[in-house]
């Protein structure tokens, strides 16, 4: 069980099931996007995610053909990336996540576009583009 929701809390989301992939990526969007040297991703279906959004404050941005980024409009926080061809997943900004992931991450990724000012310092491994970073085949 995962709780999460933006900093707002306009939007929250309770999510059933479990995260099936947890990825740092370095993607020039996705630093642009958080502001920030990487984000943190957690592929989860999305038949097992909640969303509370009372206030219609969820909105998205299409930051490529099949891509979709959804944010908090009140707030500016980063929540949600999917991609149109595994609509059945959804994944997760990690950083939005109340408490602890259930699982610890799984691989860098994009990691040709890190950076310099960001070191990796764990041994994980890494992508140069990329893998299944949020895109996660369905049954495995
Ligand atoms: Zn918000
Ligand atoms: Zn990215």
């Amino acid at each position: 069980m995962i709780d999460g929701g933006c900093l707002c809390s306009a939007v929250r989301y309770h999510v059933t099931g479990s995260s099936k992939h947890v990825t740092h990526c370095y993607c020039g969007m996705c630093r642009k996007q958080h502001g920030a040297a990487f984000a943190t991703y957690a592929s989860i279906r999305r038949e097992s995610v909640e969303l509370r959004d009372p206030a219609n404050a969820l909105s998205a941005y299409r930051s490529s053909a099949k891509v979709l980024r959804s944010f908090c409009r009140s707030c500016g926080s980063s929540l949600f990336w999917s991609h149109d061809d595994s609509p059945g997943w959804i994944a997760i900004a990690v950083g939005t996540f109340d408490g602890e992931p259930d699982r610890t991450p799984d691989a860098h990724i994009f990691v040709g576009e890190r950076p310099a000012w960001v070191q990796i310092c764990d041994a994980l491994p890494q992508y140069d583009k990329s893998v299944p970073p949020h895109e996660v085949k369905s049954g495995e």
